[in-house]
């Protein structure tokens, strides 16, 4: 009897490993749709005192992130028309002049896809943190994907308020045309994306009205939580507000918000657009 008990014990375990390692994230891919910069972190962040301004050269972070279920990314980047110098050609010349950016076309989500071993016809879900031009560039290259944002990003996406619409951060170009009919998995708050609590969309609005981040869990057991713009870079963390913000007082409860998982659940966070952690740690698998 005692030896049977044993056989039963062990073959629960036997199988019960398989079943919780299935929902569990494979890894995770962190690189960048080339670089913007250099200029004066002061022109993202007023609120630096002087002595602490410097030149940045900043990512602009995108992520692969390898689910049993299916690929997932989290951003798109820039539009591949402003790749090898064609900026002017498609954003507005005030940002090409302004954010400088160096993306190659080898930079681009589609060839990056293909870098980290996976050919872009794979991605089944592209989650878009907000509708800025250098996060939801390339939705476009994923006609077949199911796209998950928030509900009011679409909307602020197609008629942003006034304050925000003469800036050419919101490309219609981006979004317009056959984006329009795509199988789009409109949220509002939180959600659970395949259901096991590996990858969590966490609403953090502030930045845009529907800004949201992402929380994985790790095979390993780690867990990590990609801000995207709800913090660009660590200064933001260190309390000095970014300049761009639909909501400064939702942009700070998201900030809190993020800080409060990073402490309470031993997580790493990752920025959207942070010079030195991307430096130190980006373009790399994280397992
Ligand atoms: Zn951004």
């Amino acid at each position: 009897m005692k030896r049977l008990g044993l056989v039963a014990a062990l073959l629960a375990v036997l199988f019960a490993i398989p079943t919780s390692a299935q929902a569990q994230v494979k890894g995770v891919y962190w690189t960048t749709s080339g670089f913007f910069g250099p200029f004066n972190i002061q022109d993202l962040i007023p609120s630096i005192p002087k002595d602490k301004a410097r030149d940045i050269t900043i990512p602009v972070s995108m992520w692969i992130i390898d689910h049993p279920k299916g690929l997932v990314v989290f951003d798109t980047g820039n539009n591949v028309a402003i790749s090898d110098g064609g900026c002017k050609q498609y954003w507005v010349p005030a940002n090409c002049d302004g954010l400088k950016p160096s993306q190659k076309r080898d930079d681009v989500i589609d060839r990056q896809l293909t870098k980290a071993g996976f050919s872009p016809d794979q991605v089944k879900i592209v989650v878009t943190s907000h509708s800025h031009l250098d996060h939801i560039g390339n939705i476009k290259l994923f006609p077949k994907a199911t796209h998950v944002i928030q509900k009011k990003e679409l909307y602020q996406a197609w008629w942003p308020e006034k304050f925000q619409r003469g800036g050419g951060v919101f490309v219609m170009g981006d979004f317009d045309g056959p984006a329009r009919d795509f199988n789009y998995l409109e949220l509002d708050g939180d959600y659970d994306l395949f259901g096991d609590g590996s990858i969590m969309i966490l609403s953090t609005p502030g930045h845009t009205l529907g800004h949201q981040s992402m929380r994985v869990k790790l095979a390993s057991g780690k867990t990590i939580v990609m801000s995207q713009d709800a913090i660009w870079m660590k200064e933001n963390l260190d309390g000095y507000p970014a300049g761009l913000n639909y909501s400064v007082k939702d942009y700070s409860n998201s900030v809190n918000r993020l800080k409060s998982i990073k402490d309470l659940e031993g997580a790493d966070l990752f920025f959207a657009h942070d010079q030195d952690q991307y430096k130190a740690m980006g373009g790399k698998w994280y397992k």
